[in-house]
């Protein structure tokens, strides 16, 4: 609800991703259905952290943890707070202010979902105008081979025109999720070491 998140300190409006190793806050985007609460449950999760306190995700839409990326800490702030059945503009337009980056998600069983992502990278262009805001589009649910109607190539061929990182996942089976949020943590960098030079 509005009044929930506009208590929490995670929304505070500084430009935290200049900093080096974070906290990064990172929005997950995406149609309903297409797995958000499944990246955040394992984003709280024991695997791959440092924290011994997990995340309380039944109360919380907001998981911080420091997690380790190619040797180097970094705290990321996981905000699974974008609902797609709103018409709360105000939350919608929060959402896409809040974050450093975003993970962009649609489920390669669901066509409307990829169209919906590609709506939303449009979006996001509108409240991101600076270059280089870090985005991946991330097509879940690879696990389910069969019911695929989107196909990797489409994905990949979505990402390069809307100039933004691809992966394909499966939080199902745990394939490529960590490597996602890795991602996003190197692009963060990268943008973080081209402002200090
Ligand atoms: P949200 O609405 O975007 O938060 O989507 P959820 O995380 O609630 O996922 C919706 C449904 O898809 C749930 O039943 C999940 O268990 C299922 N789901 C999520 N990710 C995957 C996946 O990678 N593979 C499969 N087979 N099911 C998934």
């Amino acid at each position: 609800s509005r009044g929930s998140w506009s208590s929490s300190d995670s929304f505070a409006s500084f430009d935290s991703a200049g900093e080096p190793g974070g906290p990064y806050r990172v929005v997950l985007l995406g149609a309903a259905g297409v797995g958000k609460t499944a990246f955040a449950s394992i984003f709280a999760g024991a695997e791959d952290s440092m924290d011994s306190e997990d995340c309380d995700l039944s109360t919380d839409d907001v998981c911080e943890k420091e997690i380790e990326v190619d040797g180097e800490c970094a705290t990321v702030t996981l905000l699974d707070m974008w609902d797609s059945e709103t018409d709360d503009e105000w939350v919608q337009e929060r959402c896409m202010q809040t974050g450093d980056a975003y993970l962009l998600l649609y489920s390669i069983t669901d066509r409307a979902s990829f169209l919906r992502a590609s709506e939303l990278r449009i979006i996001l262009r509108q409240f991101c105008p600076a270059q280089h805001t870090p985005i991946i589009l991330v097509g879940n649910k690879c696990d389910l081979v069969r019911r695929r109607e989107v196909s990797m190539n489409e994905g990949r061929a979505c990402a390069a025109v809307f100039d933004c990182k691809f992966i394909e996942t499966s939080a199902a089976m745990q394939h490529n999720v960590w490597e996602a949020f890795h991602g996003i943590v190197r692009q963060l960098r990268l943008r973080r070491d081209s402002k200090e030079s």
